[in-house]
């Protein structure tokens, strides 16, 4: 059990520095259209056309409403692509993150378990009964 919690602390550290190298990030996606503007004598109103454009943006849902912030130049798409990209490293990451301290939260509640009943650690699935077992009023035995 030791070895196993030297292991998970050493994974913790690289983590840790995996973390520290990520660049920022940002949520959203890149989204590039062609809008019509409205005007009834502009060019985009004619049959065929496809509208200004294409014009890029950064799209972003929050509170149920749509964001956009335009990306007038390559640059900006091109850092902001990079930025998409690392907050998918970054979500990548919580998720190893999240099993990790799973795994260490085990391993300490085995220490605490150790020498009580308990045989097995980690969760066991639930098993269901047919039966219901009532418990009625106060006292639960067992
Ligand atoms: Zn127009």
């Amino acid at each position: 059990m030791e070895k196993k919690q030297d292991e998970l602390r050493k994974q913790r550290e690289e983590l840790l520095k995996d973390l520290d190298g990520m660049g920022e990030f940002r949520r959203g996606s890149i989204n590039v259209f062609y809008r019509r503007c409205g005007k009834p004598r502009c060019v985009c109103n004619q049959e065929g056309h496809p509208g200004h454009g294409p014009q890029t943006t950064l799209t972003l849902k929050e509170k149920g409403k749509t964001l956009a912030r335009n990306l007038p130049t390559p640059e900006a798409v091109r850092v902001v692509s990079e930025q998409i990209d690392n907050h998918n490293q970054f979500k990548a990451w919580g998720k190893k993150w999240l099993k990790l301290n799973e795994e260490m939260a085990d391993c300490s509640l085995g220490d605490v378990l150790r020498g009580a009943e308990e045989d097995e650690l980690g969760l066991r699935e639930k098993k269901r009964r047919k039966r219901s077992s009532r418990r009625s009023g106060g006292k639960s035995k067992g």
